[in-house]
């Protein structure tokens, strides 16, 4: 058996750079769970060199986040102004962007590839069999799942993304889940081979995201000491449905007027992909319910940021059609502030409930404005979810991450030889 010790992995993110601020267009989850594990890798010695398309003449040709861990601007398209519907075309220019990067270096630089979202994964399949190195493919989000719990505003993903899933899913040597359930969906919609797939759960940064004083996160952010604060963070995009919290709050309004002069409802994120994304949208449904009064959009906020927003809030609302994860969930309940979610995907794993939070089922905004009410008037039950919340988040470090995405690492360099790989054509 070959067993090599991980030096270094060429990471591939296409279609969105870790210097990106997260929480709009799109950059979201996947662009932290890059940067996070790469920086916990880099600790425990493994070098991560992460390729992204270059979308801005002024980006150097490599950038430094940290010893150990670099970002490579490959040339594939127009800086600007390239739609990610059209990166497919951008495939091949790209990938010889990779290729000729290693080219200029001694042959053997990288000891795996990590492909992250399907696009990437296309251009780790060549340069995998071009480097003779195994490739290492996590999803972050599945077309078919999407398509099955498609909110009733979103387009389906196109059939391009269905097949090129497809094939990545065949050629990887190691597919990593974030939970048993995307394990699961894995080998049932794409035919997984069972022993390929790897369970490695995602992490908060738990030294940013800590309990600290609600009080002074409120004064820091301008709330009142007394509000009600409902707090969403993310990306805005159907899939996400932050409308079904404004919906919710307008049902609580209807139902108790009172509440009115301390309801505040916060949303942070910016528009992102098709459809309803357009960047009046919530401003659009809060004056169209008449709530605008109580709602305030934030624009997307670094992290340090952030996490007073989750201390400043009784609640964080996931209403999401799915998630893969949904580390939005996790940091809320490191900062202490336990979560409402939506009963789907990844966030079954993220919230305990009833310990840590409450996951709902559906999207009916009357479910959820009587679950949010609780959180409103049952101060007692909320303290009690706070500690279950920030116990919850304890359990998922971004170093326990690394350390078994390089376990991951050094199986599939051991296996490289000897398991016959299919390629779909
Ligand atoms: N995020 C951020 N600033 C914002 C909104 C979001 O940094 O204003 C980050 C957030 O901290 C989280 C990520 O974006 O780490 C969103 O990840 P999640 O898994 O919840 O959703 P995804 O974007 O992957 O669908």
């Amino acid at each position: 058996m070959r067993r090599r010790r991980v030096n270094r992995v060429a990471t591939i993110s296409m279609h969105t750079s870790p210097l990106d601020q997260p929480g709009t267009g799109d950059a979201g989850g996947m662009n932290v769970y890059i940067v996070e594990a790469a920086k916990r890798l880099a600790q425990l010695g493994v070098e991560v060199e992460i390729f992204t398309r270059q979308t801005s003449r002024d980006l150097p040709p490599v950038a430094e986040i940290t010893p150990g861990v670099s970002v490579r601007h490959v040339t594939a398209g127009p800086y600007e102004e390239l739609d990610k519907g059209d990166l497919p075309g951008q495939l091949c220019g790209f990938l010889s962007g990779v290729l000729r990067t290693e080219a200029t270096y001694d042959p053997g630089r990288y000891d795996v590839i990590h492909s992250h979202y399907w696009l990437s994964g296309q251009v780790g399949w060549l340069a995998k069999e071009r480097w003779g190195v195994p490739l290492v493919h996590t999803m972050h989000t599945m077309a078919k799942v999407k398509n099955l719990l498609l909110a009733e505003d979103d387009r389906p993903e196109p059939t391009a993304r269905v097949l090129g899933e497809e094939q990545v899913v065949q050629v990887a040597d190691r597919l990593v889940a974030n939970t048993p359930t995307e394990a699961q969906e894995l080998i049932d919609l794409y035919g997984a081979v069972p022993g390929r797939v790897e369970v490695v759960n995602p992490g908060v940064n738990l030294s940013v995201f800590q309990p600290a004083s609600k009080g002074a996160a409120r004064h820091r952010l301008d709330l009142p000491q007394d509000a009600h604060v409902l707090l969403f963070v993310g990306r805005v995009q159907p899939l996400k449905a932050p409308d079904v919290l404004l919906r919710a709050a307008a049902r609580m309004l209807i139902d108790d007027p009172s509440l009115r002069p301390r309801l505040v409802v916060v949303c942070v994120g910016g528009p992102s992909g098709n459809g309803l994304a357009r960047p009046s949208y919530l401003t659009d449904v809060a004056a169209s319910l008449g709530i605008s009064d109580v709602v305030r959009i934030v624009p997307p906020a670094p992290q340090q940021e952030l996490a007073d927003w989750y201390r400043a809030a009784d609640v964080t609302v996931v209403p999401s059609h799915n998630e893969s994860f949904g580390l939005v969930a996790l940091e809320s309940q490191a900062c202490g502030t336990p979560v409402a979610a939506a009963s789907v995907g990844g966030l079954r794993t993220a919230v305990r409930d009833g310990v840590s939070g409450v996951l709902v089922e559906g999207h009916d905004p009357d479910d959820w404005a009587r679950v949010l009410s609780r959180f409103v008037h049952r101060p007692a039950w909320r303290d009690t979810l706070s500690t279950g919340a920030v116990a919850q988040a304890a359990a998922f470090g971004w170093s326990a991450t690394a350390a078994r995405l390089a376990e991951v690492y050094a199986g599939a360099m051991a296996n490289l030889y000897q398991t016959p790989i299919a390629v779909n054509s």
